[in-house]
């Protein structure tokens, strides 16, 4: 079949420390470990389905802000995403498909039937697993980065990880449509984890802020919207993701580069009529410049949730948070506790209104092209049809 292989170089850097396995397997995070990047088109085999797995001929595959993370590298030539990685890979976690074969003992899904599935393969017997925390599984392998992704023409998944579309074609009345609300499943999915399921939750009424209007900030808006959040302000430095963002539903939105340090926590303090945000959402990955701004406009007992990603430490006032009773939550991931599920049913319902999202089609053969487009942090999602 064909596909798109992530290459690199095995260089640990002198500060990586790695369990025995890990070592074995060459299994480290991409900044720490992986130099000299390259994705490549190959023809490699085609897949064969395991006890309990299904084959899925991938339809339509999401870029993602990681896989960009992968092909951009540091001074040094290493990568940027911070992952464990485990190279060569097929890339890819964004995905819709058809079942098109299926293992021994699978119970539920049969041949034809249209699935996304969640890109964090969780052990499912450890006590992470077994204690309700499957995305701090110690084994994970993630999709696409230490286990085979979707770029490529099948992918072989276990059947507890997929979740049928077929309620989503018959509600938009196409299979197309619902393959492209597909695969914008597991990015919406990531947010809905980290402020409902590992986060308090966000109240209808509440004041909510988003920071970072990428896949990840724009779920966060439009799931927020759904929930029923008084007002949602949107920051980011892409006057696109911007735009998208009002599109999703966010009530105003600001590029912080116009503001002097201080003033986005102000600007919060006066839309809340000084209570505050709720909830603030950190998709950013900015947290160095931005705690300064979230630890003052937080609303009595008001919560962020961090998802997004750096290697860099964070200014933070903890004072704030015993004043305000306020909490930081950090999250990763979106298998477990129903989120794909729950976000199949707010879209089959029409209340996700995330078709915006995408900005731009690219055929498979096209994909060196979509990664470069994807370096200009412009677009909302690029969506590949395999
Ligand atoms: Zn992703
Ligand atoms: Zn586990």
């Amino acid at each position: 079949m064909k596909a798109i292989v992530l290459q690199g170089q095995w260089a640990p850097k002198p500060e990586l420390r790695l369990s025995p396995e890990h070592q074995a397997q060459r299994k480290a995070p991409g900044s720490l470990a992986w130099k000299d990047p390259r994705y490549e088109a190959q023809t490699i085999d085609d897949p064969t389905p395991g006890h309990g797995e299904v084959v899925v001929r991938v339809r339509r595959v999401g870029v993602c802000g990681s896989d960009t993370h992968c092909y951009e590298t540091d001074e040094q030539g290493y990568v940027l995403f911070s992952g464990p990685m485990v190279l060569p890979v097929v890339p890819g976690h964004e995905y819709a498909g058809e079942v098109v074969a299926l293992g021994p003992g699978v119970r539920n899904l049969r041949v034809g039937e249209l699935v996304a599935a969640e890109g964090m393969l969780n052990c499912g017997v450890c006590e992470a697993c077994r204690s309700f925390k499957p995305n701090q599984c110690p084994t994970l392998e993630m999709v696409g980065f230490s286990a085979p992704g979707a770029y490529a023409e099948y992918i072989t998944v276990a059947e507890r990880f997929c979740w049928s579309l077929d309620g989503l074609a018959e509600s938009t009345g196409s299979k197309e449509q619902a393959l492209e609300l597909g695969a914008l499943i597991e990015p919406i999915s990531c947010p809905y984890n980290g402020i409902w399921v590992a986060g308090r939750g966000m109240l209808p009424g509440e004041h909510v802020v988003v920071y970072g209007c990428g896949p990840i900030g724009l779920g966060a808006i439009a799931l927020c919207r759904a929930a029923g959040a008084a007002s949602i302000l949107a920051v980011d430095l892409s006057a696109e993701r911007l735009k998208l963002a009002s599109a999703l539903g966010a009530d105003q939105v600001v590029d912080p580069r116009t503001l002097a340090p201080g003033e986005l926590s102000a600007l919060i303090m006066a839309r809340t009529r000084g209570w505050g945000a709720d909830l603030q959402v950190e998709a950013a990955g900015a947290a160095g410049v931005l705690m300064p701004e979230i630890e003052t406009s937080f609303a009595p007992g008001g919560q962020m949730v961090y998802l997004g990603r750096t290697g860099e430490r964070a200014p933070v006032m903890l004072d704030a948070l015993v004043t305000g009773a306020a909490s930081i939550n950090g999250a990763r991931g979106h298998v477990g506790g129903g989120c794909f599920p729950k976000v199949i049913r707010l879209l089959e319902h029409g209340r996700l209104p995330v078709g915006p999202m995408i900005t731009a089609h690219m055929d498979f053969g096209d994909f060196a092209q979509a990664i470069e487009q994807s370096c200009t942090r412009s677009d909302g999602k690029i969506m590949i049809r395999v």
